[in-house]
């Protein structure tokens, strides 16, 4: 069996059209658009790519950027500071603190003080637990382009066998509640998993989050099965992923390369999120 092969720019590149869609509806209500405040501590070099591509897909949606880059030398109180500024402004509907910062900093505490309404990386405390509890918030970006992936594909979700590989607060556990919340019938697998291999390979949904080149093979490949693929591993002949993709596509019925998968979905569900945030706080439908 050769697997159809899920084309994650294809699926992005629909997400990011609808936001710019709702964008030009809800500007047209609200008379301004959804904003999204980006905060860089320090220089370091990645986290300023990622930050300029983030600023650079709003604008092309026509989210409103309220961008602040803050110096290394930056004290926790100055940063929590401008996350409070960012918290009160109105016209600032989303807040994402690119980590990591500094290592002076306490990244985690700083995403705490996030308002959650405003928390479009879905990663504040409250955010995870309203994830938890199954009722209404902002959910991680990531984890959600991994379902929005899967209903492209119209993958069946309910009562389906999904096991996710990695258990980690920013992937394995928001995609392991997400498909939970989806009536899937969830195992969460980590570094103790006792065979993981026998477990995968029950899974008509396997998710691979884990940063271990290759490390799901073929033979942990139900035929047939869906398989998505969170891992980004940089080797020295360029990215895989933490799935081994030409043995896997002789066994799934669907499969994400790396790159070109789950990758573009990231940026793609940040702006919706934004635009959710900015609708929820607008329209006070929560
Ligand atoms: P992480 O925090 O390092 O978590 C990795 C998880 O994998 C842990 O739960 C760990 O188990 C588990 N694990 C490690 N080795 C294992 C093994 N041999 N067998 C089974 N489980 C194992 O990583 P992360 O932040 O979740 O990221 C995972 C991957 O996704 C990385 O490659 C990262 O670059 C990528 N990623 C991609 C995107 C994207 O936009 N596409 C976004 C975020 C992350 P323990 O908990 O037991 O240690």
């Amino acid at each position: 069996m050769a697997a159809t092969i899920i084309d994650g720019k294809v699926v992005a590149a629909r997400v990011r059209q609808q936001v710019g869609r709702d964008v030009t509806a809800f500007a047209a209500r609200r008379g301004q658009p959804p904003g999204l405040a980006t905060i860089l501590v320090g220089d370091d070099p990645a986290s300023e790519v990622y930050v300029r591509n983030k600023r650079k897909a709003c604008a092309e949606v026509g989210i409103a950027d309220f961008h602040r880059h803050l110096p290394a030398t930056a004290s926790q109180a100055e940063v929590a500071a401008l996350i409070e500024e960012n918290n009160a402004d109105p016209r600032v509907s989303g807040i994402l603190l690119q980590l990591p910062v500094p290592k002076e900093l306490d990244g985690a505490a700083l995403t705490a003080r996030i308002s959650p309404d405003k928390d479009v990386d879905g990663l504040t405390p409250i955010s995870a637990g309203r994830l938890a509890q199954g009722t209404p918030g902002l959910r991680p970006c990531t984890p959600s382009g991994v379902i929005e992936l899967l209903d492209a594909h119209d993958v069946a979700l309910e009562g389906a066998e999904a096991v996710v590989v990695g258990r980690s607060d920013l992937v394995g556990k928001p995609v392991a509640a997400l498909l939970l919340q989806r009536n899937a019938t969830v195992t969460i697998c980590h570094s103790r998993t006792r065979d993981l291999r026998a477990t995968c390979a029950r899974a008509d949904v396997l998710v691979a989050a884990v940063g271990v080149p290759r490390l799901i093979g073929g033979e942990h490949v139900k035929p047939g099965a869906a398989v998505i693929d969170v891992g980004i591993n940089r080797l020295p002949e360029g990215l895989a992923g933490d799935v081994d993709f030409d043995a896997a596509a002789q066994r799934a019925g669907l499969i994400t390369p790396v790159p070109g998968g789950v990758g573009p979905m990231t940026i793609a569900m940040l702006l919706r999120n934004t635009v959710t945030a900015a609708s929820l706080a607008a329209d006070g439908d929560r």
